[in-house]
């Protein structure tokens, strides 16, 4: 018989959490004793909530002659590559920062180049949005050192599987300061306590290896001759040469898109969501997904992912953030854009999601930049009804489905406050109606989601890019700009920080081969 076997087993979330107990269970259904299994590791995590008591689900693996202790991942050990030949990265977000780290893996000196400040003087930048209402344009919950990801719930779930290994940037997370769990866990996540710490982890590696990492620099233009980039120019006057420029600027780089069209490097228009934040308590999610009326304390703050086509398009939730926080996003001061967060411990008491509706595929052969366009007006309507700061509009859900003002609202989690106002005459037409189908079908599908309780809070507008900006299948370089890489999710290629991060390390590896051949 062999030394090593592979189990999957259910237990209770008590025992889960008991390394005793989840031996006893995995001797059970080996059919050996406790004692003769002498080492056991969960390879995956996952909870099970279907059935009246939510029981967690392990595959383990158990040996009968040793520990299967793995250690963790290491610090990785990057060459020093302060005399090779370099790649400028615009953006220091998890496309930005992978893309660096994997250059370096491949003997290319990476230059970051972010608009932002570093966590620590972001920090200040958010705080005075929470509680002033200011909003920086180049340091907020979008811009800065780790990009829109660092403040974020750091959900780490993705179906992006084909386009890159999620485990080694999951690993690498771990080697940069993640809890380990998030190798196992089938939903895994980090927490915005934890994010700052693992990105500043990664900037000094980068920094240790010879990269550089420039902060409060805006790229303002790119530097071309003869269809190909030569590097590019910072807001402060500054010019960066280099022949490979990776652009990573996310999905709220705006002037990023209206300065490639207005050079003529080709920029398209796709499909995207918008719609609203719901919050309810988290205690009305716990009920509803685990069956009972108060969570059991072995069971993490419950999640939930609903979705419903309304006349031809999808209504979906979106970033769900249990125990979490609903989050002012904007990136200029005249608009009101919400996103969600939580700690590791999710432990706040409310459950904050988006709830957004697909757009329809766009004309070919309109404005490129229309998606953008729409975002805006809704964003600037949003911040006009609010009051003209950053306190949000908002409506009980119960009001919107039927179409009454609120006249009073529940407390809600968004640190600058919410006002009631008409969200469903806010909301263009189509995306009120659909999102007023998409609640009542949610309501029935999980009873007791439909309530006054819940409240809705406008607008969730940067869902992802609005815009695509073409690259080459095989080179990954603009077709019409030799040399420049779109990256990330702003450039349409990812939508979350998994998939931007893989997709930074295969533009770095596309890169690096370019390189050697030239
Ligand atoms: C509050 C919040 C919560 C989120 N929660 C999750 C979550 O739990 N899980 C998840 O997977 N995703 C989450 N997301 C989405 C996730 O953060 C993004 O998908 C991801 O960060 C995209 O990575 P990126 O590197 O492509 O772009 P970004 O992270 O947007 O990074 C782009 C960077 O480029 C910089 N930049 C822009 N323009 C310029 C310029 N002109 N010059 C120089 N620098 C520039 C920006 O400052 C920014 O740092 C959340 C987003 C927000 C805002």
């Amino acid at each position: 018989m062999s030394a090593e076997r592979v189990l999957d087993i259910v237990v209770s979330p008590m025992e889960a959490a008991a390394p005793e107990l989840v031996r006893q269970a995995a001797a059970e259904e080996a059919g050996l004793a406790p004692a003769a299994i002498r080492g056991i590791r969960v390879l995956r995590r996952s909870i099970d909530a279907r059935a009246r008591e939510p029981r967690i689900r392990l595959r383990v693996m158990i040996s009968m002659t040793g520990g299967l202790e793995e250690p963790l991942p290491p610090l990785p050990t990057l060459p020093d590559v302060h005399r090779a030949p370099m790649v400028a990265i615009v953006g220091c977000g998890p496309a930005g920062l992978f893309a660096a780290l994997e250059s370096i893996r491949a003997g290319i000196r990476p230059v970051i180049i972010e608009r932002g400040k570093d966590v620590r003087e972001r920090r200040r930048d958010l705080a005075a949005i929470n509680r002033h209402g200011l909003v920086d344009r180049d340091s907020n919950y979008c811009f800065g050192e780790g990009g829109a990801g660092t403040y974020s719930d750091g959900k780490l779930f993705t179906r992006s599987h084909k386009r890159g290994d999620v485990q080694r940037v999951l690993r690498d997370l771990v080697a940069f300061g993640a809890p380990s769990d998030i190798l196992v866990d089938a939903h895994p996540h980090i927490g915005t306590n934890k994010l700052p710490g693992i990105i500043v982890s990664m900037r000094q590696a980068i920094r240790s290896a010879g990269g550089e990492v420039h902060f409060g620099s805006r790229v303002c233009d790119l530097l071309t001759a003869g269809g190909r980039v030569r590097g590019l120019r910072t807001a402060n006057g500054e010019e960066v040469l280099a022949d490979h420029v990776v652009l990573a600027t996310g999905h709220s780089a705006r002037d990023i898109f209206q300065l490639l069209h207005d050079r003529g490097i080709t920029v398209l228009r796709k499909p995207f969501a918008m719609g609203v934040r719901i919050e309810h308590p988290q205690a009305v999610i716990d009920r509803i997904q685990y069956h009972c009326d108060v969570r059991d304390p072995y069971l993490p703050p419950a999640s939930y992912s609903l979705v419903q086509q309304v006349d031809g398009l999808g209504v979906h939730s979106f970033c769900m953030c249990p125990g979490g926080i609903i989050a002012p996003c904007a990136t200029a001061p005249d608009e009101v854009v919400t996103n969600g967060w939580s700690p590791s411990k999710r432990n706040n008491p409310f459950a904050n999601s988006g709830v957004v509706v697909q757009s329809s595929t766009p004309p070919s052969d309109g404005d490129p930049l229309g998606g953008v366009h729409e975002q805006r007006e809704l964003e600037h309507a949003a911040w006009i009804a609010g009051g003209r700061d950053q306190c949000a509009p908002a409506q009980r859900m119960e009001d919107f489905i039927t179409g009454r003002i609120s006249a009073d609202l529940p407390p809600c989690s968004y640190p600058p406050g919410i006002v009631p106002h008409a969200l469903h005459e806010l909301l263009p037409p189509p995306i009120a109606m659909r999102l007023r189908e998409g609640l009542v079908a949610f309501g029935r599908k999980m009873r007791g989601y439909r309530t006054n309780e819940a409240v809705l809070v406008a607008v969730e507008s940067r869902t992802s890019s609005p815009v695509r900006i073409p690259r080459d299948p095989d080179t990954l370089m603009h077709p019409r700009l030799q040399g420049l890489y779109p990256c990330g999710e702003g450039a349409g290629y990812a939508g979350g920080i998994v998939s931007a991060a893989m997709d930074g390390q295969r533009v770095a590896h596309r890169i690096a081969l370019t390189m050697q051949r030239s």
